[in-house]
């Protein structure tokens, strides 16, 4: 029987190939070295990002983020509970209370209605996710913020080259966090990236970056010894994780083509199945202001009990698929402190919403045969 697993990685061929340059050629494998300021030019330019830092991961860049917002005990940050736990977690670190609040009913994207009923005079940040890669309504939830002098991170983690209107995701918030980790769309193993788009904290970040230390303003030769000036933590990838990101930024193009047409794939079968009607399953929405990166494909199905079946069908024919989401807000870490309040949006998606293998090894002649 032919395995069909959620993920694997896919390698360019190029990476071992930078990986030997940084460690014979480059001589160097700490961090802020060829690569790294390679990766950060590259998004920096393609996408016109402020300011661009590469971290060991998307946890870290939203860590960051967290501490440049002087987040304090008390502060309350309002975001979706349908996410993964570091976008929580991070501002949980620094002391905040989080703000739980439902997603879209058509979409597992927040609801700006819901952010705009969570505001209070305690509330520091709101925290966008954009799930799938495709954009929150970014204007709405944008204005909300600015009218009150609120900041705004985007969890950019699935959102690599994705747009809101014109605008590429990460580059909209005053700050955003992207993530390379295995199962996203680019990829260094682990990895990530924070994007400083608000100028006033660009200083501060590169210092929290290198320890806390003015070490990087040391090496632009800006003062003559460097030291202890801010909190910070070790955020900065190896050189060598930095020369396997490139390697695949390189190829950004061509690796996005390829999972467009997978998805393209699905969403075909999916909409012309003949057995199969919009009751007993939802295809995803990409609203008109969003766009499609490809980044996961997955259907939305009647039921839990219906999801969980089709999950133990589909794992006997050796296809591994999978769900998303326990909601944040009722979990056992968090369920006392948010109240556990009714969600009914991010209920349905954590019981009904159905991952599908998504990655450029899929062997999409046999999945058909296995999903018809
Ligand atoms: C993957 C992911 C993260 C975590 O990324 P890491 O690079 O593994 O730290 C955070 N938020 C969301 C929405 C994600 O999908």
């Amino acid at each position: 029987m032919t395995k069909i697993p959620f993920n694997t990685p896919y390698i360019t061929g190029k990476e071992t190939e930078f990986i030997k340059d940084a460690v014979y050629q480059e001589k160097k494998l700490s961090g802020n070295g060829k690569y790294t300021q390679l990766c950060q030019n590259f998004f920096e330019e393609k996408y016109g990002f402020n300011k661009c830092l590469l971290t060991t991961s998307c946890t870290d860049a939203l860590e960051m983020a967290a501490i440049l917002l002087n987040i304090q005990e008390g502060d309350e940050v309002i975001m979706p509970s349908y996410t993964f736990v570091s976008t929580a977690n991070a501002f949980v670190l620094r002391g905040a209370k989080i703000i739980f609040v439902d997603t879209l009913s058509s979409h597992p994207n927040v609801s700006p209605e819901a952010i705009k009923n969570a505001i209070t005079d305690k509330t520091k940040a709101i925290v966008v996710v954009h799930y799938a890669g495709v954009a929150c309504d970014m204007d709405s939830i944008m204005n909300l913020a600015n009218e009150k002098g609120i900041f705004v991170v985007e969890d950019a983690a699935q959102a690599v080259d994705s747009y809101y209107k014109d605008q590429a995701l990460g580059g909209i918030g005053h700050l955003a966090a992207f993530s390379f980790h295995e199962t996203k769309n680019i990829s260094s193993g682990e990895g990530g990236m924070l994007v400083i788009n608000d100028k006033q904290f660009e200083k501060r970040a590169e210092t929290i970056w290198e320890k806390g230390t003015n070490r990087a303003a040391f090496f632009r030769g800006e003062v003559d010894k460097y030291g202890w000036v801010d909190v910070g933590s070790s955020f900065l990838p190896s050189e060598i994780t930095a020369a396997f990101l490139y390697a695949q930024l390189i190829d950004l193009e061509d690796i996005q083509n390829k999972r467009r047409k997978l998805w393209e794939a699905y969403d075909h079968f999916f909409k012309t199945h003949p057995h199969l009607n919009q009751n007993q399953l939802e295809t995803p929405l990409i609203p008109d202001y969003a766009c499609n990166n490809a980044h996961m494909y997955y259907v939305v199905l009647e039921s839990l009990e219906k999801r969980m079946e089709t999950i133990q069908y589909l794992k006997n024919k050796g296809v591994h698929a999978v769900f998303h989401y326990l909601p944040l807000h009722a979990s056992p870490f968090y369920a006392e402190k948010s109240g556990n309040p009714a969600l009914p949006n991010t209920q349905r998606y954590s019981d009904c919403l159905l991952r599908l293998p998504f990655h450029l090894n899929v062997d999409f002649k046999e999945l058909e045969k296995i999903l018809n």
